[in-house]
């Protein structure tokens, strides 16, 4: 994960100066958002989720590249916040590698939905990545 100095000179390379101070501000880089709910990238590396009534919560784990996949779709720029598969990677076991499951698979899961017909989710398991990245 590129954080802090490294992560400020690729944002600004990629996006500009602009999207660099967005970065270093205490709100951080808006990445992408959806209805009830804003996505922000820090200077830290952390990505923190904002809902529409304010609450803020920093998202890790394989949501968290789940975010960096959204925002890299909308932005192709930033692809290169996303992990790249190591020669060793094990193959997600979940989705099989593909990243994405079927709508009817996530029952009793929450989480970020494709807008794709038919309709599919982000692996939980992987982010939707496709490999295990630690
Ligand atoms: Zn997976």
């Amino acid at each position: 994960m590129i954080a802090g100095a490294e992560l400020e000179t690729f944002i600004r390379i990629t996006l500009g100066p602009d999207a660099a101070e967005r970065l270093c501000s205490k709100e951080g880089l808006p990445l992408w958002g959806s209805i009830g709910f804003d996505a922000f990238l820090a200077r830290d590396g952390a990505i923190w989720s904002e809902r529409e009534d304010g609450v803020r919560q920093q998202v890790t784990g394989p949501e968290r590249l789940t975010h960096l996949l959204i925002a890299a779709e909308r932005r192709p720029e930033l692809q290169g916040l996303l992990p790249i598969r190591p020669p060793a990677a094990r193959t997600c076991a979940r989705c099989s590698g593909q990243g994405t499951l079927e709508l009817a698979s996530a029952v009793g899961e929450v989480y970020l939905v494709m807008n794709t017909q038919p309709l599919r989710f982000y692996c939980p398991a992987c982010g939707g990545i496709g490999f295990d990245a630690e």
